[in-house]
Formats: structure tokens, C-alpha cells, sequence
């Protein structure tokens, strides 16, 4: 017994290295060829020494949670891939390339790592992440807590999260200079006027890290219940989630009028309490099936792992639209293939490249810019795996197979976005 399980490892092995090789030549030639767009990522704005350093590179940034397990591709020398970036980057001299790459720097990591494109999840852009190579998606989960959330800080790492939201949800109120008293105002005045001034201001999308504060599941509340949570203040839980789930399909409805896409975090998230089954896509249906929500696209960010398979099956409803995002941070390229060709085989043409690039460690060699070219790597190859699979069972003609990687690294995102 023992044996024979030694026996097929190293089998299995020895078979995955062979598959890895086996990347169809023609497709391979054209995946490295294609500039890509990263449907999400968030590169941090190159600062001055002296300068304060860049914080809107998230809304909720994970550095400073609870102890949980990390995956083992995000522990220190722990991602094979990452480990070669700064060298092929670099040259190995992060700092130098830092002063020699000047104003240019961001932009010519996107070079290093063959991204035409970046769509930056951040608070805010700014200066040193120049728009012709830097689009924006900005965060809209503030909006959904107008008052306060102590009763929704159940744990440590959330108590943590609400208070970032807090100061969020400041921040829109003053940029949008209102003293809004009723829910009609803070929806016209507040949320409408916060969606319309990120839509002026650049933003191809709004964010929702919602699965770090609550459920996906989102309920359908009248606009009547929505009031009389609001007239009565009510913080507890329950009545709370009432005004949320009103919030949100109000949110949701005004990204669409406004032609920005709504970006969901689906799947595994970080810390040790993070809510995994209130990740799963599949709560999402009751969004993408809302008559009144189906001007507004959705991107299940992260292809929902581990519900890769909750994700692909929602791939038909018509404003349904999925990213390889932070899959090619945590898993090998065999697995990322296998999510991929589920999705490939359902709607190709809904399928988007992201990395998730992220300041995990930027002076442990694990920057944005290192992951943003690792996690680019895994997801090229993932997907030459993937489409040669489909090629040699006959599912796709290798011309086919060249076309949906042009699809998937970039053009799917130029007609989502309506880029030029
Ligand atoms: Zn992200």
C-alpha cells in the first residue's frame, strides 16, 4: 500500500512536469505575445523619501489582522514563482531600478511584467500612476454604513475593518458636502453624488470588499422597510442588514446607469475569521437575476475559489463576468487550469485576467510589483495549459484556442470597459 502510493507520486509527478512542457507551440508563442489588462490589482503609489508613504492601495488592508495560516504561497520563500521576479525585473536591484526608472516607475514595472493595462483597486490614484497605464476602481462598501457598526464588530478583525470603513464613510460625507438627514438625501446627496464624482474622476468600477464585513447574500428589502430602519437609527444587526442590502441594489443600480462595473470579492479571503461560506458566489445569483440590475455588469473577483465551480455555473446570466485574480498568487498553474477551462468551456468571453498584485511584503521581495509579475507568469501559463487541453481533446480549433487568449488577456476587458 505504502508503495504503491510512493509509486504513483512520483508518477503523478513526473506527469505534471511533462504536461507543463506541452503548452501547444503556437499558443504559447501568441499568450506571450498579448500586453495584457489586469482586471485587479493594487499598485502602490511610488513615494519621495520624506514623502508619507502611500496608504490607499486598499480600503482594508490585511497587514494588520489576527494571526491565521498563511497559504504557503504567501509565507516568506514560500512561492517558487516570486522568488525569480526581482531577478527578471530587477536585475535583483529593487532600489536602483527605484531611482533609475524615476516618474516612470510604475509604468515600467507594467513593462517588466507585459501589462499594457492596470485596473488599480485603490482608495484614490494619484500622482507617479499615470492614467494612460493605471485605470481606477474605487470602493463603495462605506456607503453601505451610515451609522454605526459596533454591533457589527463580532470579532477583532472586524472591529478593525468597520473602523476603516468609518473613516470612509467620513470622507465621502465631507467630499460630498452634505449634512444629509433622510435617506432620500443621503442617497441622492451621498451615494449618488460619491459614485458620480469616482465615475469623474476616472473610475472604471466600484469595489465591494463586502465579504470581509458580512455575507453576499443580499436581501430585496422595499424601499418602506429601508425607512423605517433609517428613521429609527437602528444599529442592531438585524434591522441594520435591512439598510445594507437596500444600500447595495441601490448602489449596484446606480453603477449601471453610470456605465461603472461592480467588482465583487468572492471566495477565500484573509484572516482567521474571515466568513469563507459567506463568500461563495452563489449568493450573488438573486443580484444578477434582479430585473432591475441588469444594466449593471458584475466581475466575481478571484473566480470565487474555492467555488470556482459555484462561479463558472453563473457565467450565463448575462451581466455575470469572472477574473483569474490572486488565483495566481495562491495556487500552482495546473490548478489555476483546471478553474480556467471550467470557465473557458461555459463563456470564454467572459473571462478576464487579473493578478491581484499586492503589497504583501514589499521589503521581503514581496511588492506589487514582484507579484503582479508572478501571479502574470502563473496565469500565462495557466491558460496555455488550459487551452491546449481543449485543443488535443477537440473541444477548440488551435486558431479558436488563439483567439480566446486574446479574449481573456485583454480583450474581454476593452469591450467590458469600453476601452481604446
Ligand atoms: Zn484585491
Amino acid at each position: 500500500m505504502k508503495y504503491s502510493v510512493v509509486f504513483c507520486l512520483v508518477l503523478f509527478s513526473s506527469c505534471a512536469k511533462q504536461s507543463l512542457s506541452q503548452v501547444d507551440p503556437e499558443v504559447a508563442a501568441e499568450i506571450a505575445k498579448i500586453k495584457v489588462i489586469d482586471n485587479h490589482a493594487h499598485p502602490v503609489r511610488p513615494t519621495a523619501a520624506g514623502e508619507a508613504p502611500d496608504k490607499d492601495y486598499d480600503a482594508l488592508p490585511v497587514e494588520n489582522l489576527e494571526a491565521a495560516t498563511d497559504p504557503v504561497r504567501f509565507r516568506h520563500n514560500g512561492n517558487p514563482v516570486i522568488g525569480r521576479a526581482s531577478q527578471a525585473m530587477f536585475q535583483g536591484d529593487k532600489a536602483g531600478a527605484f531611482k533609475t526608472w524615476g516618474a516612470n516607475y510604475a509604468a515600467t514595472v507594467l513593462d517588466r511584467a507585459g501589462i499594457d493595462r492596470m485596473v488599480a483597486n485603490r482608495v484614490s490614484m494619484g500622482a507617479g500612476l499615470p492614467e494612460s497605464r493605471f485605470l481606477w476602481a474605487a470602493y463603495a462598501d462605506a456607503l453601505m454604513y451610515p451609522f454605526a457598526t459596533g454591533a457589527l464588530a463580532v470579532n477583532s478583525d472586524r472591529k478593525l475593518f468597520f473602523e476603516l470603513e468609518a473613516k470612509l464613510q467620513e470622507q465621502y460625507r465631507k467630499e460630498s458636502g452634505s449634512k444629509a438627514r433622510s435617506l432620500e438625501e443621503y442617497l441622492s446627496q451621498v451615494v449618488t453624488s460619491t459614485l458620480e464624482r469616482h465615475k469623474k474622476g476616472g473610475a472604471i468600477g466600484e469595489k465591494f470588499e463586502m465579504a470581509y464585513l458580512r455575507s453576499l447574500a443580499v436581501g430585496n428589502p422595499s424601499r418602506a422597510e429601508a425607512e423605517r430602519v433609517w428613521k429609527a437609527a437602528a444599529t442592531h444587526p438585524a434591522d441594520y442588514r435591512i439598510l445594507q442590502d437596500f444600500l447595495f441594489r441601490y448602489i449596484a443600480a446606480e453603477c449601471g446607469r453610470l456605465g461603472m462595473a461592480v467588482h465583487i470579492h468572492t471566495g477565500m479571503g484573509g484572516g482567521g475569521y474571515f466568513d469563507m461560506a459567506g463568500s461563495n458566489p452563489a449568493h450573488l445569483e438573486t443580484l444578477f437575476n434582479d430585473p432591475a440590475l441588469r444594466k449593471t455588469n458584475f466581475v466575481m473577483l478571484h473566480g470565487g475559489w474555492p467555488y470556482s465551480r459555484e462561479a463558472a455555473g453563473l457565467l450565463t446570466k448575462p451581466n455575470a463576468y469572472i477574473d483569474t485574480s490572486v488565483q495566481g498568487l495562491i495556487l500552482a498553474q495546473s490548478n489555476v487550469a483546471g478553474n480556467l477551462r471550467e470557465w473557458l468551456e461555459l463563456a470564454p468571453e467572459k473571462v478576464l485576467f487579473g493578478t491581484d498584485a499586492y503589497p504583501m511584503a514589499p521589503d521581503a521581495g514581496m511588492g506589487w510589483e514582484e507579484t503582479a509579475w508572478a501571479s502574470t507568469e502563473v496565469i500565462r501559463q495557466a491558460l496555455g495549459l488550459a487551452l491546449t487541453a481543449m485543443v488535443n481533446e477537440g473541444s477548440v480549433s488551435r486558431q479558436r484556442a488563439v483567439e480566446i487568449a486574446r479574449l481573456v488577456l485583454r480583450e474581454n476587458a476593452v469591450r467590458l470597459y469600453g476601452l481604446k
